[in-house]
């Protein structure tokens, strides 16, 4: 056999490949003597489709001498196991409070979070890197001295222990995380009738959003159907906490100046991909709690952080108008009032964009004649360009806070592009968020600007104002409640034998709770493996951080 007919054999498409200068040995060595899957997947099917005959669907039992022999766990097999078992009386005995939460006030747990988290993007989840680390003093973004300089920002010196507290492990904040925090939620008191009720509050005349409305009112209610189970501790600029249901999530961003909660709702499998109902539920979160900084002293389990009003996103639009002109400087020399745009720094020799310049200062007002109160940030303001500061077009300006705005985050104004779209189709919008997101990852945006604005010049000035708009409409809610759910865990005796498998003979078989308030939900009863594990992931992963499990 040549070498060309060893490579055919493992199923590689050898007239599809350019072999010239491999010897003949080469060849042969490259091909290998293993099996590919190529070639194996063939066997089988090819198996398959010869012996489908034998295979019953209707009775799996098939009583035949030439059916393979299949290991049979039979519950004498699995007392045979448990015989062998010695010691069990050296144990101790403890119960295992798996919705346990020590007390810790929120400052603490912000303070934390602020300390341990990401500070340049080489230090991934878990890496604290020993290079020095700059902030931007103008944008507040971090990067350390290797990977900073792109964009340039206006970087100054981090000095741990002098200017900002020294940082922490963030192993060790996911081990207080995971400790004070509950791994099980529910969000209790969202019903149709209720939903019903501020919907109506609107008074929505557009049929269309008419249509919309029971779809997303039934999303938002089936997500908070079941609980909501840990998943993960998400380590970015910010740290968030992320809990799943099987039809929603809830995600807590601890944003060091504002820390919340958002509940996003998932469409149904059946619901086409570029359904409306799909689109809206991805782009932005159906609910949300504004964590009340409350910083004195200890609070309960995480007391200042499950309680306050939930608001809803009702998904109604409504269009502002906006005025958005250039401020002209008081002194040229310190700041001039119009600087290159993006095209006349990046070199474009056209002609409109040579000599392109435009506003450092913009001050934007809402139109008398808009809606302002359904804005849930003050958007109106003077707002300062950092071209430096990276974004798209360079256009990253930041609001200059009010008094009553130096304990909220910043609000930035700038370019969004969207994902797969048409670069005309790219708005500029108002966010606390200027960061970039994955995928799966949404921005809070608190209003959307027509995306045919861009950045003003003197002569363009002259048209300021600008049509905006708000998609959702944020709404309080008195009975929404988010608490912590209690694991109660009852195994059917008939999945007791089935325990053969080392692994589950080390988990606690039954873990209960007593019950604290009415609203407990009622024991579950696990009865497949299956139900079993999907119980007790999240309290593995407790346990594993906490060290004191050991699960497997
Ligand atoms: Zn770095
Ligand atoms: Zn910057």
């Amino acid at each position: 056999m040549v070498g060309l007919e060893a490579l055919s054999l493992q199923g590689l498409p050898i007239d599809e490949l350019l072999l010239t200068r491999e010897t003949e040995d080469n060849l042969a060595d490259l091909a290998g003597n293993a099996m590919s899957s190529t070639v194996v997947g063939t066997c089988m099917m090819a198996a398959l489709i010869l012996g489908k005959d034998m295979l019953d669907v209707d009775d799996a039992k098939v009583e035949d001498e030439d059916a393979m022999e299949v290991d049979k766990t039979t519950s004498a097999k699995a007392e045979d196991i448990s015989a062998h078992i010695q010691g069990e009386k050296q144990l101790v005995k403890k119960s295992l409070d798996l919705s346990t939460t020590t007390n810790c006030s929120l400052l603490e747990l912000l303070t934390l979070a602020e300390r341990s988290a990401r500070l340049c993007e080489c230090e991934g989840r878990r890496g604290v890197t020993t290079r020095v680390i700059r902030r931007c003093v103008d944008c507040g973004s971090t990067s350390c001295e290797k990977c900073g300089g792109r964009p340039e920002h206006n970087t100054q010196e981090l000095r741990f222990g002098t200017d900002v507290p020294p940082r922490v492990h963030p192993s060790e904040f996911e081990k207080f995380f995971t400790s004070t925090f509950p791994m099980c939620l529910t969000l209790s008191g969202v019903k149709k009738s209720q939903l019903e009720k501020l919907w109506e509050k609107l008074s929505v005349e557009d049929d269309d959003e008419e249509a919309f409305w029971p779809k997303w009112r039934n999303a938002v209610v089936e997500a908070t159907n079941s609980e909501f189970r840990f998943v993960e501790l998400k380590r970015q600029e910010v740290w968030s906490a992320v809990y799943r249901s099987p039809m929603g999530s809830l995600e807590l961003a601890l944003h060091p100046k504002q820390p919340e909660w958002r509940l996003f709702a998932r469409a149904k499998d059946s619901e086409p991909a570029n359904s409306d109902l799909r689109k809206v539920l991805e782009s932005t979160a159906v609910a949300r709690l504004i964590c009340k900084r409350d910083t004195s002293g200890v609070a309960k389990p995480g007391a200042g952080l499950l309680e306050g009003q939930w608001e809803f996103a009702l998904p109604h639009r409504t269009d502002l108008k906006l005025t958005i002109a250039g401020v002209e400087s008081e002194d040229e020399e310190t700041r001039p009032a119009l600087v290159p745009s993006w095209e006349s720094k990046l070199g474009l020799q056209a002609d409109e964009f040579k000599e392109r310049r435009v506003y450092s200062q913009l001050r934007i007002s809402v139109d008398e004649d808009s809606e302002a109160c359904v804005l849930e940030r003050d958007i109106a303001g003077l707002y300062t360009l950092f071209d430096r500061c990276g974004t798209a077009n360079s256009g990253l300006h930041k609001k200059e806070p009010t008094a009553d705005e130096v304990d909220l985050p910043p609000l930035y104004f700038f370019l969004d592009p969207l994902r797969c779209a048409d670069p005309m189709e790219d708005p500029y919008l108002f966010s606390i968020s200027k960061i970039r997101y994955e995928f799966g990852e949404t921005r809070p945006i608190i209003c959307t600007l027509d995306p045919k604005w861009r950045q003003i010049t003197a002569v363009d000035g002259k048209h300021p104002t600008v049509d905006a708009h708000v998609l959702s409409v944020w709404s309080k809610s008195k009975e929404v409640a988010l608490q912590v759910c209690p694991i109660l865990l009852r195994v059917s005796p008939a999945l007791k034998g089935d325990f053969s498998n080392p692994l589950m003979r080390r988990m606690p078989l039954s873990l209960s709770r007593p019950r604290t308030s009415p609203s407990t939900p009622p024991l579950q009863d696990v009865s497949t493996r299956a139900q079993f594990w999907s119980v007790m992931s999240p309290l593995r992963t407790k346990l594993d951080r906490n060290g004191r499990g050991g699960l497997g």
